[in-house]
């Protein structure tokens, strides 16, 4: 397997305030820190460009797009929990580029890319909450699709706030297969990505939504992912998998309520990699959210450690389910729901 990463000084201005929960270093320390377990040079080490608008508009509609150029002159709000700091235009459309340009790689050769400052999946067409400028995820399909001409797209989205930008963009786009696991949005920010939403008229079936009961652990996350996630790539047989690899449902997140450990990232990563190398051979990692700044830099870590199938990676102990029946039930009803679609 051969892999890449991309990376830009200027990744860490996409800083919100020293208020804000998103913490404008991470990519830095996720750098910092593959250096200091000697993987970086596992990796071959990429600079990448800003989107173009042209870019920016294969997703989002032109006036949003002139909305962000404008409150990125002055600084401002782009939505109550997503402030604005002047220059975010530039520097959002950075992190965009950085992912089309590590998707780009998977097409030169490299079979694993890794974007530090990725996964911006709250974005829609023309409006964005949730810290999130660009919807990345969606301008590097958009243009992978126009420039290799590709038919299936695969999503996993295990940030734990559910991909609603993404979810919006995708719904009735049978070519896109968004499947994201996050915590039941009646307890957690944006509220969607209910279990029933699975995708509109001849999409039916390739939105894939898992809401978790608070208080979930890593062990029933990784059974669901194992009853669920395998079976839908092989079937599927995606032509790319972009993987959103958010790490705020870490017990120790402040934003969120999941239990998941350290080696929950491992094993997640270890095993999208093996079924993107059983499938396509392409894997976009893009490191998604996460708010405890210690423990997100150790689960990227982590998570990079899957990919490489290293064993050295962290381990602490597991944190029991508080509600094992709840995930239980909600694996079922996801399969009963997606009974027409896919057998699993
Ligand atoms: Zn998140």
């Amino acid at each position: 397997m051969k892999q890449a990463i991309v990376y830009h000084e200027d990744y860490n201005k996409y800083d919100l305030g020293i208020d804000h929960p998103l913490i404008g270093d991470k990519p830095k320390n996720t750098i910092a820190i593959l250096k200091e377990k000697n993987m970086l040079s596992e990796f071959s080490l990429f600079t990448p460009k800003k989107a173009t608008e042209a870019d920016l508009l294969r997703v989002h509609d032109a006036s949003y797009v002139e909305h962000v150029k404008q409150l990125s002159q002055t600084g401002g709000w782009l939505s109550e929990d997503t402030p604005a700091p002047k220059g975010i235009f530039e520097v959002a459309s950075l992190a965009a580029g950085g992912s089309m340009f590590a998707g780009e790689k998977l097409f030169e050769g490299y079979n694993c890319t890794v974007n530090p400052l990725g996964g911006f999946h709250h974005a829609s067409k023309g409006h964005s909450s949730g810290f999130c400028f660009f919807n990345d995820i969606a301008i590097t399909i958009e243009y992978l699709r126009d420039k290799h001409h590709l038919k299936r797209f695969m999503i996993i989205d295990l940030d734990v706030h559910h991909g609603n930008g993404t979810q919006d963009i995708y719904i009735d786009d049978r070519t896109v297969l968004n499947l994201s696991f996050h915590q039941d949005g009646r307890t957690l920010y944006p509220g969607t990505g209910r279990v029933e939403t699975i995708g509109r008229d001849d999409a039916a079936g390739y939105t894939v939504n898992l809401p978790f009961p608070p208080g979930t652990g890593g062990m029933s996350y990784l059974k669901a992912f194992k009853e669920i996630v395998p079976p839908i790539t092989r079937q599927f047989q995606p032509e790319i998998i972009l993987y959103q690899s958010g790490v705020d449902s870490h017990h120790a997140d402040p934003l969120a309520d999941l239990n998941l450990t350290y080696q929950t990232y491992y094993h997640l990563a270890r095993q999208i990699t093996e079924l993107s190398q059983e499938t396509c051979k392409k894997l976009l990692v893009l490191l998604g959210g996460g708010y405890n700044s210690t423990a997100c830099i150790k689960s990227y870590y982590n998570i990079i450690c899957g990919v490489l199938g290293k064993q050295d990676y962290l381990e602490e102990a597991d944190i029991p389910d508080t509600d094992p029946e709840g995930v239980k039930n909600i694996v079922s009803q996801l399969k009963r729901f997606l009974g027409d679609y896919w057998n699993l």
